[in-house]
Parts: structure tokens; sequence; C-alpha cells
């Protein structure tokens, strides 16, 4: 059993279903859960159903949440403190801005964005070339440094609970003060992140304008899914680029993905490939999306979206 941390991502007063993920993925190891000084007093029944033995809170003087340096340098801390073997954490924006810098003060390797993992053998699955391959790496490191792709391992509550016994730790790190968060604006303000979501429905060419993606988020909305877009819609200028799946935009993994008139071109398939089920709605029978999907729907998206969301 080696003894393992995990970065906690809590958002609004509440941990990330993706963060559930990468505990499930350190099922039956000792589990660290590690938060960076919040209210862990709330989050704990919860992480002790996931199977953390110990929840660390950890603070610093100065100003943590401004400072990713000064994050990195307390997780850092805490590694060495509780001679943790492995840490793990989502391979979000966060996660991999964090890991990144604590590889270095470590001076240890990191893989990030794995699919797969085996603490035991200190063995991960990650994907290359655009998803065109998947290696199994092996990490020779003295802390098994990695980041889990967010969905790509489904959240399930431990067999037996933790203790979730709560543990302040004050690490005594100095901030370098190279860099300082100043705000922090989401431009999908009060939608769901599109890399972390459990379902994800996406707009190709075919969408013809903006402002029929107004029919992709009414159905998202029943369903609880984010919406993408194509890089075709994307440079037509129907959706920012923020919201682009692919080899140039972002890598998905949900449970579900919904493609709606894309024609499933290899470099969106890079964006995508590890989502659990793959629906494709098309008016191309031929269409090459059609023989990579799970479900296919011959239809115009038009009339089948509209026609899903009042079913939904
Ligand atoms: C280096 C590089 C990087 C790239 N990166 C990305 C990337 O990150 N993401 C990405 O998506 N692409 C990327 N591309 C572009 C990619 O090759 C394709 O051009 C793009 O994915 C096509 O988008 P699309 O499927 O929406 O459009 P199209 O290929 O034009 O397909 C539109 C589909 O909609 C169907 N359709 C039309 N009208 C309807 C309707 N009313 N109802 C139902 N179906 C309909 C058509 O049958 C067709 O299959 C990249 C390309 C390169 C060279």
């Amino acid at each position: 059993m080696a003894r393992t941390g995990i970065l906690i991502e809590i958002e609004n007063n509440a941990v990330k279903e993706t963060s559930f993920g990468v505990m499930t993925a350190a099922a039956g190891e000792e589990i660290y859960a590690l938060v960076l000084d919040d209210d862990a007093a709330s989050v704990k029944d919860k992480l002790a159903e996931y199977g953390a033995a110990v929840i660390v809170n950890i603070t610093a003087s100065g100003e943590l949440s401004k400072s990713p340096d000064l994050q990195a340098e307390a997780l850092a801390a805490a590694v060495k403190e509780y001679k943790l073997e492995t840490l793990l954490g989502t391979a979000s924006a966060t996660g991999r801005d964090l890991f990144a810098r604590i590889a270095a003060i470590l001076d240890e390797p990191l893989v990030s964005d794995c699919v797969q993992i085996n603490i035991a053998e200190k063995t991960v699955k990650k994907s290359h070339f655009s998803g065109k391959a998947f290696a199994t790496l092996k990490v020779n490191g003295s802390v098994f440094l990695c980041t889990i792709r967010p969905n790509s391992i489904e959240p399930v509550a431990a067999s037996a609970a933790g203790a979730g016994d709560i543990i302040e730790f004050a690490a005594n790190v100095a901030d370098p003060g190279l860099i300082k968060i100043v705000e922090i604006k989401k431009d999908t303000a009060g939608k769901l992140d599109l890399t972390e979501a459990p379902i994800v429905i996406t707009g190709g060419r075919a969408i013809k304008a903006a402002e029929n993606y107004k029919m992709l988020e009414a159905c998202a909305k029943k369903i609880g899914a984010a919406v993408g877009a194509s890089r075709a819609a994307v440079d037509a200028g129907f959706a920012p680029h923020s919201m682009q799946v692919g080899q140039t935009g972002k890598t998905v993994s949900p449970r579900l993905y919904i493609a709606c008139g894309v024609s499933g071109a290899v470099q969106h398939f890079a964006g995508m490939k590890t989502s659990k089920v793959i629906v494709a709605i098309n008016e191309d029978k031929d269409a090459p999306i059609f023989s990579k999907c799970d479900y296919g729907i011959v239809g115009d998206i038009f009339d089948v979206v509209p026609a899903l969301t009042e079913k939904l």
C-alpha cells in the first residue's frame, strides 16, 4: 500500500467530480487528500467516502490562493513532510500548472494527462500522436508524480470509507514571488467546464450560425452537458476557440459525447476519442464519424436535436 497524496480541487465548497475519479484511481492505497487552504471540514465526509485516510489542510504564510509558485512549494513540502510515495492530481488547468512546478521543485519525473495508472507498478497509459497510439510508460522516480485526464476514471466510492482525519499543515516555505494571480476570468461563466463535463454536445460546421448553438445549449441544459465546437465552426466564427475540441483545441473524455454535424476528421477525433460513448448525428450516411461512433443517427441536426431535447 503506497502512501498516496491527491491534490483535491474544490469549487463552490464542493469537491470536483474529477478529483473523486483520481481518488478512485488510488483505491486501496493509503490516501492523503491534500486541500489547499480551504474548508476541509465541509468536504471531510465526502473525501472519507472516497477512501481518504487523512485530509491535509495546507496553509502557508503569504497569499497562497494568488501564487501558483507558493502553492507548488507548499505541496512539495507536504510530499516531504508526510513521505508521500505518489502524488496525483487532475490534468486540469490547475493540475497541469501546479504539477509541472512541483516536479521542478522535487526534481522528479512527471507524467501528465494519463488515462490509466497502476500505482504499485508505477506505470501509466497515455495517448500519443493525437490519440493515434497509446503508450504504457514506467516511471522511475522516488516520488511517482502523475496527472490524470479528467473523466478518464469513473468515480466510485471506496468499498471501505477512510477515516478522513483532518491534519493542519503550515508549510514553512517562501513565495518565490515570480507570478501573482490578479484575476480569474471564466469566459464560460455559469457554464460547465468543457474539459471536465461528464457529457459534451458539439456542433460542427453544419450549425451554420452562432445563434444556432442555442439549440445545443437547450439540449445540454437538460442533461448537464457542456457545449463544444469543431474547428470548422470556430474558424467560421460560429463559436469561440475556447469551445474547440480537437488536436488544436481541448481534449475531452466525457462519459457521453454527442457530435452534431461533425464529419469526424482525425484532428477532431484526437480531442475526444477517449470519450466512453460517442453518438453522431449527421445527414450524410457515409460521413467518417459513423465508422467511429457507438450510436449514429442519420438525419438533419435541426430536426434531430430539438426532437431529442423534447424527449429528454
Ligand atoms: C493541423 C490541424 C489541426 C486541426 N485541429 C482541429 C481541431 O482541434 N478540431 C477540429 O474539430 N478540427 C481540427 N482540424 C480541422 C479538421 O481537419 C476538419 O477540417 C474539421 O474538424 C471539420 O469540422 P466539421 O466536421 O465541423 O466540418 P465538415 O468536415 O465540413 O463536416 C460537416 C459535417 O456536417 C454534416 N452536415 C451538414 N449539414 C448537416 C445538417 N443539417 N444535419 C446533419 N449533418 C449535417 C456534413 O455531412 C458533414 O459531415 C485541424 C486540421 C489541421 C490540419
